[in-house]
């Protein structure tokens, strides 16, 4: 079989949700990615800042090869020793107090969303709260994430959602104040908003709304899932700031590559909100990802990521800079550590497609932001490459 072969047998059996590049991956090594033409790409995208240790690391692949061959699933009706030391890695790293794991970013939502609807109810003795959440916000798209998500767009054909759910605007103090009722029972928001365009919060904005949570006794949930795990120089995005959600969210590079998730909380929260009986899963946290999970906070540590993502992402802004004073169509810059996105006139889609010619994987966020979001593993080498592959495909559309 050839390439187009693949691709139209992918065609004919996945339901068309995406519209995929004509790419057909093979393997990776490192932080580049292969086709099954053999061609070579550098990876700028890491699986939708999945794969934080890039690809090959022989450590992390052994760990899972390992498991597998012990064992792979027992339910949560019992114990397994990976998930217990994951859980117990993640919470030191959070200073959260409480994890539940899932298998994917927008069932930690809908946990994150069910405990403080829970913790409301076991205050106020009643259901019927209500949830604010962000304009061009993205959690997920299950209903309940969908509820949360700020884009009319994705929500539009699927009504009604969750209701008693209220829209502010991200870095809007004043707009989160004025849909405060005495129903509300959590303030919903991502760290650095990610699809809608890569906004990092405002320190008075994050601030603020944790002051406003304690003021009226609202949980504030911080959806880490795409800026956590060290992509913007800390382990979680929030630990830059002077604030500490009551309950947070993580997926995407938690696993580095395996299917999970978590919610995490406050004791304060865990102990009025979800209790025997409220929430549940069958695979979540099984000792596969458990062991993935594990192995993922040990290599963070023993490879020192965070250090090296603060010694490269500034080489990166720098050369981000440099590239928006060059390029009259791109307009303006912005980010945290390695989650960068710059504004581009050209339709982004394009630029995306034309990178890929070049062999650079690049991804977009919104409607006009190019998204860098590399393994956080990548060296000043990769940013040079990555600059004269965007430089080239700049020149080739302008
Ligand atoms: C990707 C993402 C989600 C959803 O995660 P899935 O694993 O795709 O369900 C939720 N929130 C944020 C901020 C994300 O980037």
């Amino acid at each position: 079989m050839n390439k187009q072969d693949y691709i139209e047998g992918a065609e004919k059996a996945l339901l068309h949700t995406y519209n995929r590049f004509p790419l057909v991956l093979d393997h990776g090594e490192g932080v580049y990615l292969y086709d099954t033409d053999g061609k070579k790409y550098l990876d700028f995208a890491a699986g939708i800042a999945v794969q934080a240790l890039g690809y090959g690391n022989k450590e992390y692949n052994q760990a899972l090869k390992d498991q597998i061959d012990k064992l792979l699933h027992t339910s949560n009706l019992y114990y397994n020793v990976p998930t217990m030391e994951a859980a117990q890695k993640a919470l030191k790293a959070s200073g959260m107090d409480r994890i539940f794991f899932t298998n994917s970013g927008t069932e930690a939502i809908e946990g994150a969303i069910k405990a403080a609807k829970k913790y409301a109810y076991t205050r106020d003795g009643h259901a019927g709260h209500e949830i604010i959440a962000m304009n061009h916000s993205f959690h997920g798209r299950s209903i309940g994430a969908l509820s949360v998500t700020g884009n009319m767009h994705y929500q539009e054909p699927f009504g009604p959602l969750l209701p008693g759910v209220k829209f502010a605007d991200y870095n809007d103090l004043e707009s989160v104040k004025a849909q405060i009722t005495d129903k509300t029972c959590a303030i919903i928001m991502e760290t650095v908003q990610g699809e809608g365009g890569i906004y990092p919060a405002e320190p008075e904005f994050i601030e603020g709304v944790r002051k406003l949570c304690d003021e009226n006794d609202i949980l504030l949930i911080l959806d880490e899932i795409q800026c956590g795990m060290g992509r913007t120089g800390k382990m979680f995005a929030w630990q830059h700031y002077h604030v500490k959600p009551d309950i947070m969210t993580s997926a995407k590079a938690l696993g580095c590559g395996v299917p999970v998730g978590a919610f995490l909380m406050t004791q304060k929260v865990a102990d009025k909100s979800l209790a025997p009986g409220d929430h549940g899963t069958t695979y979540g946290g099984n000792p596969f990802v458990g062991a993935a999970v594990s192995k993922v906070f040990d290599l963070f540590e023993e490879l020192h990521v965070i250090d090296h993502v603060n010694e490269i992402a500034p080489y990166l802004e720098q050369k981000l800079d440099e590239l928006v004073a060059k390029y009259p169509c791109l307009t303006a810059h912005r980010g945290k550590g390695l989650m960068q996105g710059v504004e581009c006139q050209i339709p982004v889609g394009q630029v995306s497609a034309k990178a890929l010619e070049n062999g650079l994987i690049l991804i977009t966020a919104g409607s006009n932001v190019l998204r860098f979001v590399p393994p956080l593993v990548i060296e000043k080498e990769h940013v040079d490459e990555m600059i004269q592959k965007l430089e080239l495909t700049l020149d080739q559309l302008a």
